[in-house]
């Protein structure tokens, strides 16, 4: 499997990139992101063998078609060690952890079937550990095999630094360095990452707000000679590993959900990113019978306006809401490209063009109409995308009726995952909606809606009285490169 970049390089056939060479990388050298040169398909007769597997077997077969350079018993120990009950075992009480990913019918009427596909019930309690808990273990085979170190450096909101520590803790050759801004966390989210004891672990609050900790990782990232001295990385949303780990649970919710391979199945997918929702898009060019990939945005709607209008118009840090669905507060979807080069049918000329085009001008037009930069929104539903948006009041009634009718606790993610699948159900296709993450990460919102506290999974009661490791420093560039040469010992 050879991968190219969005953007051109690498597109010629006589030049090779493999998996394992973009695995600790982030984007292509031309600032494009890297995808394989042809999807890899999956036959319905090997769908149909796949029915039976485990979710660490599935995992397995997914990934050996995109890292075909990783020997496959290698590959199988990864992925075996990966999705284990015991990393996965914050299901709820009545959900089978061996699953991974467990499936709940919500309801099934007049032929409609909704349907919730767990993917939080690893150590952080959302969706991103589904692919993170993969590339520490990927990440640690890779370092071992070539006696290498990594740094990863990151700054964090919430979601992504909890993960990305809670994957990489007590990995060998890897070091974390998470900024967060000092006491903006959730004092739940904070403990999550203080508490962790790891020597390989280490959070810095930042005495400022997220943007100077993004501020502070733009510089170091931009110091190519101190990055390369420290063996710098990231593991940001557009780490191609990631998004093939992602690819995998779309498999096993639609195996899960039918019995024959006649059948459909819709998704949708609480968006930010556009990393989540891609793998969806991935599978179903694998060849996985999906109907419609539902786009469900929160207030920060530029990719619901994208899909509904065809223009592409990213917002300015002022447009962007801090909401009570964080996780998807997004102004720019990192991972939007990577549709945009199938959208164009593979023309890297044209989507380097408008990319470059949203650095300068703030988006592109591909609407068809007057002025604008192309007509490929046509084909949008040939790509089964369509999209909704849910609003504040939306996710607090959302998660109210769900309680109500159907006995479960959602979080502000998912509710505004339902809020808008409700909105795009057809019969005989059931619908999955993939839950984000588990309500106990987002309690403000839980106590305005129900009025009471979200349940903790076991072991999390007394999260925040646990001992917290961690360093407070001044939003300073100089003074975070000193504190990392000094605990790298370089
Ligand atoms: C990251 C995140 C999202 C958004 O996923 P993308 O891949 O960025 O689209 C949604 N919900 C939760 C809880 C998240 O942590």
């Amino acid at each position: 499997m050879h991968y190219l970049s969005t953007r051109g390089y690498a597109a010629s056939s006589d030049s090779s990139v493999q998996f394992s060479e973009i695995l600790l990388g982030g984007l292509a050298p031309d600032g494009g992101l890297f995808l394989p040169k042809q999807y890899p398909q999956v036959s319905l007769a090997e769908l149909d063998r796949w029915r039976t597997l485990s979710y660490a077997e599935l995992a397995f077969e997914v990934l050996r078609k995109f890292a075909t350079d990783i020997p496959e018993s290698d590959l199988r120990t990864i992925t075996s060690k990966t999705y284990t009950a015991e990393v996965y075992k914050n299901a709820r009480p009545d959900e089978a952890s061996e699953a991974i990913t467990p499936l709940r019918v919500l309801f099934e009427r007049d032929g409609k079937k909704m349907i919730i596909q767990a993917l939080s019930n690893g150590p952080t309690l959302a969706f991103k550990d589904m692919a993170m808990q993969l590339l520490g273990n990927l990440f640690e085979y890779a370092l071992a095999k070539t006696h290498a170190e990594l740094n990863i450096f990151g700054a964090t909101s919430g979601d992504t630094g909890s993960a990305a520590e809670y994957a990489m803790r007590g990995k060998q050759g890897i070091r974390v360095f998470m900024l967060s801004p000092h006491q903006k966390m959730s004092a739940f989210q904070t403990a999550q990452m203080f508490s962790l004891q790891d020597q390989n672990i280490f959070n810095i609050a930042v005495t400022g707000v997220f943007d100077d900790c993004q501020d502070m990782v733009k510089a170091v990232s931009n110091d190519l000679e101190f990055k390369n001295r420290h063996k710098i990385g990231t593991v940001n949303s557009i780490n191609w590993a990631r998004v093939v780990a992602q690819v995998v649970y779309y498999f096993r919710g639609y195996l899960s959900a039918t019995t024959n391979n006649d059948q459909r199945v819709s998704f949708t997918v609480p968006s930010g990113n556009f990393g989540n929702i891609c793998a969806g898009h991935i599978a179903r060019m694998m060849g996985l019978p999906i109907a419609q990939l539902v786009v469900a945005t929160n207030e920060n709607d530029v990719l619901d306006e994208f899909f509904r209008t065809g223009i592409y118009r990213v917002r300015k840090s002022a447009e962007t809401y801090h909401t009570t669905s964080p996780s998807m507060d997004i102004s720019k979807a990192s991972n939007f490209e990577r549709f945009i080069f199938d959208l164009l049918d593979g023309d890297t000329q044209r989507v380097k063009a408008l990319f470059q085009k949203v650095e300068t001008s703030g988006g592109f037009d591909l609407s068809g109409g007057p002025g604008s930069d192309g007509d490929e929104f046509k084909k949008i539903a040939q790509f089964g995308f369509v999209s909704g948006k849910s609003v504040h009041i939306d996710r607090l009634k959302t998660i109210q009726d769900v309680q109500r009718d159907y006995g479960i606790t959602i979080d502000t993610h998912t509710a505004d995952g339902i809020k808008v699948a409700l909105e795009h159900l057809q019969e005989n296709i059931p619908m999955l909606v993939l839950e984000t993450a588990l309500p106990a990460k987002f309690n403000e919102t839980i106590r305005e809606a129900l009025g009471r506290d979200a349940e903790r999974p076991v072991g999390f009661e007394n999260i925040e009285t646990l001992p917290q490791r961690f360093e407070v420093m001044a939003p300073d560039v100089d003074t975070i490169k000193a504190w990392i040469a000094k605990q790298t010992n370089l």
